[in-house]
């Protein structure tokens, strides 16, 4: 199978139908992600057909839980080259998305691809989450947040839900066995006004990788002392 048969079948399973300017968009930005990642520290992956099914599909994976036509803004915290942010955004082109990341030198790089790939409403903030989860800007702004590989969840939930207005949802992107992080992030997950929905495990398309999608409803407003001050989620995790 061709890597191009291979993104539009293993997208198909997952529930996204994309058309040809998107699969073309998916195109050139994996070359645009493998020739910048000669010159900066993008990804490990750079085969074609792996970056297809453990980039792109893994990001859509998503989609085979939640339904993304009623979101309207969407933030990606810690998004590094643009996982899961802007495969969602090319599968989904109604969505308003912010790509947040702590490195200046990935922001150029997810500029350039949202300028290459003719993608409008992309906003990429260089900054950490808990400096721009205390500005009104950004604040309870954001309908949907995601996030993959970027924390453990008693830290990600302080990253990560005061960004979301009451009714939105957090979907995180996490290993195939979660049971003990979300037992330990229980705490963390009240304390900042979200409410556990489900753990899905889903399998990745042309591989034996399964993957946990960890739904949280904000369902109450996070304390204004949240987030604390830069570095201290992570050193001191809610527990
Ligand atoms: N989400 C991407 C993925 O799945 O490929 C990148 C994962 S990478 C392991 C973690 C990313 O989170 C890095 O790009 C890092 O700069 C960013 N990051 C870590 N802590 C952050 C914070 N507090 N605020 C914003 N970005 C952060």
């Amino acid at each position: 199978m061709d890597t191009k048969e291979m993104l539009q079948k293993g997208s198909q399973q997952l529930g996204v139908i994309l058309n040809e300017e998107q699969i073309n968009q998916f195109f050139k930005y994996y070359e645009l992600l493998v020739s910048w990642n000669e010159k900066m520290n993008l990804t490990a992956i750079t085969e074609e057909k792996e970056v297809i099914i453990k980039h792109f599909l893994d990001c859509l994976t998503v989609a085979k839980e939640f339904d993304f036509a009623p979101s309207t803004h969407l933030i990606d915290i810690g998004t590094g080259a643009g996982f899961p942010g802007l495969p969602l955004k090319i599968a989904y082109p109604h969505l308003e998305i912010t790509l947040v990341d702590s490195l200046q030198k990935r922001i150029r790089f997810l500029e350039t691809v949202t300028e290459e790939l003719g993608l409008m409403q992309v906003q990429c903030i260089h900054g950490r989450a808990e400096e721009l989860g205390q500005s009104p800007v950004y604040r309870e702004q954001y309908d949907l947040c995601v996030s993959r590989a970027v924390a453990h969840l008693s830290v990600l939930y302080e990253y990560t839900l005061p960004f979301i207005a009451q009714g939105g949802y957090f979907l995180a992107l996490k290993g195939p066995d979660v049971v003990q992080e979300l037992a330990e992030s229980e705490k963390a997950l009240g304390l900042l006004g979200g409410k556990h929905i489900q753990t899905s495990t889903l399998s990745l398309p042309y591989s034996d990788i399964t993957h946990s999608i960890v739904r949280i409803k904000k369902d109450r407003q996070t304390p204004t002392q949240y987030p604390r001050k830069a570095g201290i989620p992570s050193k001191k995790p809610i527990v």
